[in-house]
């Protein structure tokens, strides 16, 4: 996916959005913008959170697994979205177990925030000609686990 984008980027028009199609992971994001990319869109943020799998700067959390059972931090701790402000790990856990529909629909309202949030720091970022500091500090928070 690289490679072509690579490849195919810098024929299209500079003036003009560049769009890609069904990407991605948050490193899709962060790798495609720094090629040049403006636009992206994708089931992800909404079907992983479906499937109980959540975003965070500090790596993913799989809600379902057994070790947020007590856990009673929000999903990323500096996330501002509605449900980190007012509902724990434990608690979408146990809904998510429950097969209550207010799991998908709270994991989707913190994946779509955490991707929005993600897009308007690279947005600040580049304008600020800061992007390599931010993709490093991406990086590097990302590996640093939940
Ligand atoms: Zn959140």
């Amino acid at each position: 996916m690289y490679e072509m984008a690579d490849h195919t980027l810098p024929l299209l028009p500079g003036n003009r959005p560049r769009y890609i199609m069904g990407v991605g992971t948050p490193e899709n994001l962060v790798e495609l913008t720094e090629m040049g990319c403006d636009m992206f869109d994708c089931v992800m943020p909404s079907r992983n959170a479906r499937n109980g799998k959540l975003f965070t700067a500090r790596g993913d959390i799989n809600i379902p697994n057994a070790r947020f059972r007590f856990d009673h931090r929000p999903i990323d701790e500096n996330c501002t979205c509605y449900t980190c402000r007012n509902y724990t790990r434990a608690y979408l856990h146990h809904l998510y177990k429950s097969r209550e529909l207010l799991a998908y629909r709270l994991n989707t309202i913190h994946n779509l925030y955490y991707y929005l949030d993600l897009v308007s720091t690279m947005r600040q970022a580049i304008e600020a000609d800061r992007f390599e500091v931010f993709k490093r500090r991406f990086y590097d928070t990302r590996s640093k686990g939940v």
